[in-house]
């Protein structure tokens, strides 16, 4: 049975978590722990502020290595990359400009580049009016290391885990859950610990061939475990925030393989394996994105 837990962009008075003072991640408690403001979606893929966790709820410690060493991982992905230079998301930290460029030293090109200025021209006695569109062309193949596929899987277990944390304390979903609950240790052993070491902890993907500068969080129940979708940009994550390590993989495909026939869906594990179109290997998805610049000069 699934249920998607309502949420409402509006809170609601009778539920909310209170804070806990207690790291939802490794458990240390003030005063042992030192707290800090920890972002849901983190900055560097563009969350300026809209969505962050308040003191009491994530040690300095686990806040500081997700940021260092876990959620890099999401920029060094190709496809979050060539979205957030096309959605030119800015790290508010050091408005970082690496994000410029499609081809950079992480996701270098496979063979030549080619750059197309189309531009149609008119020209009356006092104005010259160009009308321009300006592209940039080239492949970029990423070989998956387990290494790599780890901490991806690891940084959207992150985001998902903090989203339903914030969601609690923000008193969007109309249900109590504990958050300090052993039945989330699966999901805190992990995104925080990387444990168990030896499997990697499936993601679901589900790809749209929309880009959007915006993300979503939507809380499922489904049989007895807690699931997570996460819109990122456009496309779809989703993970299961309870199930144990041995059965995550099962249960995820029976969750969202029956139901969303629109997309296409991968799993991201020991390595990247179509769940849907099943009869496929492999599959193309051609995407096209124009957005409004709010600048002229944001170029
Ligand atoms: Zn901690």
């Amino acid at each position: 049975m699934t249920d998607q837990l309502p949420f409402d962009t509006v809170p609601f008075d009778m539920f909310g978590m209170p804070i806990p003072n207690c790291c939802i991640w490794c458990h240390n408690e003030s005063p042992e722990a030192t707290f800090d403001v920890s972002h849901v979606l983190p900055e560097c893929v563009g969350n300026e502020n809209q969505q962050t966790l308040p003191h009491g709820i994530v040690c300095k410690k686990c806040n500081n290595y997700f940021g260092t060493k876990i959620e890099p991982a999401l920029l060094e992905d190709p496809l979050f990359h060539i979205i957030a230079v096309a959605l030119r998301l800015k790290d508010p930290q050091d408005m970082n400009e690496f994000r410029d460029q499609i081809f950079d030293s992480k996701h270098p090109p496979v063979g030549s580049v080619e750059r197309n200025l189309h531009c149609d021209i008119e020209i009356s006695p006092k104005n010259m009016k160009l009308n321009v569109r300006y592209c940039i062309k080239g492949g970029i193949v990423k070989t998956y290391q387990k290494r790599e596929l780890a901490l991806l899987s690891r940084a959207l277990h992150k985001i998902a885990f903090e989203n339903l944390a914030w969601a609690m304390i923000n008193k969007r979903i109309q249900e109590n859950i504990d958050i300090l609950d052993p039945r989330f240790e699966p999901v805190r052993k992990w995104s925080r610990y990387g444990e168990p070491t030896n499997h990697i902890r499936p993601v679901v993907r589900m790809l749209t061939t929309d880009v959007k500068p915006q993300w979503e969080f939507r809380l499922w129940k489904f049989g007895g475990d807690i699931g997570a979708e996460l819109n990122l940009f456009g496309d779809w994550y989703a993970v299961s925030l309870t199930s144990s390590h041995a059965k995550a993989q099962d249960d995820l495909k029976q969750w969202v393989g029956s139901s969303r026939s629109n997309y296409h869906i991968w799993c991201i594990g020991e390595d990247l394996s179509l769940i849907k179109p099943s009869r496929n290997k492999c599959i193309k998805i051609a995407r096209e994105t124009w957005r409004k610049l709010t600048k002229a000069w944001d170029v």
